[in-house]
């Protein structure tokens, strides 16, 4: 199915810098809207039910995935997360984009069901920088530190798997870049076609 909006998938090891990048995204773009996904972990601090995620029950997770519920869901850090389907496909239908930031396995499967989707993978500079940006972000333990940077070496194999790679050294570079990819999409045939009709039809382009 061929969707007027388009569906941009943001994935990246933990550090590397990809909430960062998106909220600067969504700030600057208000044509993109963020999704908001399904989880079973608790909130954290501040988080609120629907702001950050949807805070699931386990029950009501399966009750998702047996009703096909999700168009992907994956098991991350021992917790599960999901897209909604119905809320993906009720905003690209009506031609907003729509950015998902979600785990890589995610991605893969986001593919399987979007062949147009536009998976954008982030990278760290190098493992320096991300471990002290991991640090510097004071979230985690150190054992957790360990962990996802253990996880990062994983993760970072499946970035030939992606359309595109963003290495987030400095900010403002990474930031243009990202607008750079969706600025692209929005500049494909059919998306002109749809968005500058009148301009084609007084072309006498048919
Ligand atoms: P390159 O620097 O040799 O890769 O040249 P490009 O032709 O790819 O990019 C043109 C220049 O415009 C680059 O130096 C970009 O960094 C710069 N540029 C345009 N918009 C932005 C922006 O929003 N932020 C930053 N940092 N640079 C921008
Ligand atoms: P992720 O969502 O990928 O886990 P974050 O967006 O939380 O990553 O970024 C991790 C930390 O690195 C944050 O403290 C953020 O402010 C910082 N950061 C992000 N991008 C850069 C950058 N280009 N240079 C320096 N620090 C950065
Ligand atoms: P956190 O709990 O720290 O907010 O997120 C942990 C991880 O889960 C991140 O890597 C994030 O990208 C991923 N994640 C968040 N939402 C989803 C989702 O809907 N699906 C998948 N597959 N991963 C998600």
């Amino acid at each position: 199915m061929d969707y007027p909006g388009n569906l941009f998938v943001v994935a990246a090891p933990s550090g590397a810098g990809k909430s960062s990048l998106v909220k600067a995204l969504l700030e600057l773009d208000s044509h993109v809207q963020p999704s908001v996904s399904h989880t079973t972990r608790p909130p954290r601090g501040q988080e609120r039910h629907g702001r950050e995620y949807f805070f699931t029950s386990e029950q009501e997770f399966d009750a998702m995935v047996a009703g096909n519920g999700f168009i992907e869901w994956a098991h991350v850090h021992g917790r599960r997360y999901g897209t909604s389907r119905k809320s993906i496909e009720e905003r690209i239908g009506q031609g907003a984009d729509v950015i998902l930031e979600i785990d890589f396995q995610g991605a893969m499967q986001v593919k399987e069901a979007f062949s147009n989707a536009v998976l954008i993978f982030i990278l760290p500079p190098s493992w320096e920088e991300l471990r002290s940006r991991l640090e510097r972000r004071g979230e985690d333990a150190p054992d957790v530190i360990e962990l996802r940077l253990k996880n990062a070496a994983i993760e970072m194999a499946q970035a030939e798997k992606f359309d595109f790679v963003i290495i987030n050294e400095l900010f403002e570079r990474a930031l243009f870049d990202m607008k750079t990819v969706v600025h692209a999409q929005r500049l494909k045939y059919a998306a002109q076609r749809r968005a500058r009709a009148d301009t084609f039809e007084s072309l006498n382009i048919v």
